[in-house]
């Protein structure tokens, strides 16, 4: 069985005060009406990962993660966030390779490789990114271009270190426009990703790793997306700062 998972990527919003008036809301919602099996996890601006950390206390169902961190083990890199000060705060996942870092950030491939290996060394658990922007789905190359994506940054990996990721699909045209992509769509491209795994490190590698899907998941469509056999459950940019409705997408899960 597969772990399902539900991530709320905060990006760049809230303060601190709402930042904690957020996490304390869904904490107290998941703990009332969740069932047992689905991880949280609230992917937070750094400066709001230790104390919101430190409000969920050991709670098994909510986690927290970072949203980026350095290539780079240390050093005089002004501005920039290590994988190994993220693990010092016992923080256990970080995003890596979201659309928003390569589009405006020059992220590529080869440089999330670096990023990868940084986090797993340090015992991070990476939500990896990869989607296609909209001219590539409409000149039908999203298959080849997220293959691309998946081989360039993770291919590297032996399967055990492949085994400690998870990958997240989210189709560009799909991120804050309110368009999602359809159950269908996903579908299609989770078995896609998996069958690109299974190809190289085997069905059983393949079958254990949980992609999540991202890009407009709301709480009216998050059931059906979520039902699909390839679709582990999602990563949620603008409904997760939105108590309700972000529980009632874990609910979905
Ligand atoms: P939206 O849910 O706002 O479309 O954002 C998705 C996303 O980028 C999550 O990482």
């Amino acid at each position: 069985m597969r772990q399902k998972i539900v991530a709320g990527n905060w990006k760049m919003n809230k303060t601190l005060e709402e930042a904690n008036i957020l996490a304390s809301e869904i904490m107290g919602m998941v703990a009332d009406e969740v069932k047992g099996d689905v991880k949280v996890v609230f992917c937070t601006p750094f400066p709001y990962l230790l104390p919101i950390k430190n409000m969920l206390g050991n709670n098994p169902r909510i986690s927290v993660g970072a949203q980026n961190c350095s290539e780079h083990e240390s050093g005089a890199y002004t501005g920039e966030v290590s994988a190994a000060m993220i693990k010092s705060i016992n923080v256990p996942y970080v995003i890596l390779g979201h659309s928003e870092r390569r589009q405006y950030f020059g992220e590529d491939g080869k440089l999330l490789a670096k990023k990868i290996d940084v986090s797993l060394k340090h015992g991070l658990t990476p939500i990896f990114c990869c989607g296609e922007p909209l001219e590539v789905r409409e000149r039908n190359e999203h298959e080849s271009l997220v293959k691309q994506q998946v081989e360039e940054s993770l291919f590297h990996l032996d399967a055990a270190s492949l085994q400690k990721i998870v990958i997240a699909y989210e189709p560009v045209w799909a991120i804050g426009t309110g368009k999602t992509a359809t159950a269908q769509q996903a579908q299609e491209m989770h078995g896609v990703i998996r069958k690109h795994i299974a190809g190289k490190y085997g069905q059983q590698v393949a079958d254990s790793i949980s992609i999540l899907y991202g890009g407009s998941v709301n709480a009216g469509n998050a059931r059906e997306l979520f039902a699909c056999p390839d679709v582990d459950g999602g990563l949620v940019g603008g409904a997760s700062l939105k108590s309700r409705e972000f529980t009632d997408i874990i609910k979905s899960a």
